[in-house]
């Protein structure tokens, strides 16, 4: 069982998920051009401190919840695991994503 980092994060990459992890299990990336993070699910302890930290509510507390973006998370975890860490954005600059909203 792992969180999971799901659609909503392409393309914004807040990186304030990776900040507070304490495991330091996510990691960013390129996918579908875009920017993105995944959590690595081998790593992930499900502690539950990111998922309220996301500014436009990307994360989900389990692989059942977005068994698709699941996947995409545990497909990318070889490529993206040795990324230097992204930088953050401030969590009230306005999300780029159409459809996204701040919700934390
Ligand atoms: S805080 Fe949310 S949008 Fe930002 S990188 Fe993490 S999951 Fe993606
Ligand atoms: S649930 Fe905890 S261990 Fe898993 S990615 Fe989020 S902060 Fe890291």
């Amino acid at each position: 069982m792992s969180y999971v980092i799901t659609e909503k994060c392409l393309g914004e990459r807040y990186a304030v998920c990776a900040t507070v992890c304490p495991v330091e299990c996510i990691h960013p990336g390129d996918y579908k051009g875009q920017e993105f993070m995944i959590i690595d699910p081998e790593v992930c302890i499900n502690c539950g401190l990111c998922l309220p930290e996301c500014p436009v509510g990307a994360i989900v507390a389990s692989e059942e919840e977005d068994q698709a973006y699941a996947a995409i998370n545990k497909e990318l975890t070889p490529t993206y695991k040795n990324n230097p860490p992204a930088p953050e954005r401030p969590k009230n600059d306005p999300p780029k994503r159409p459809g996204n909203k701040l919700v934390n």
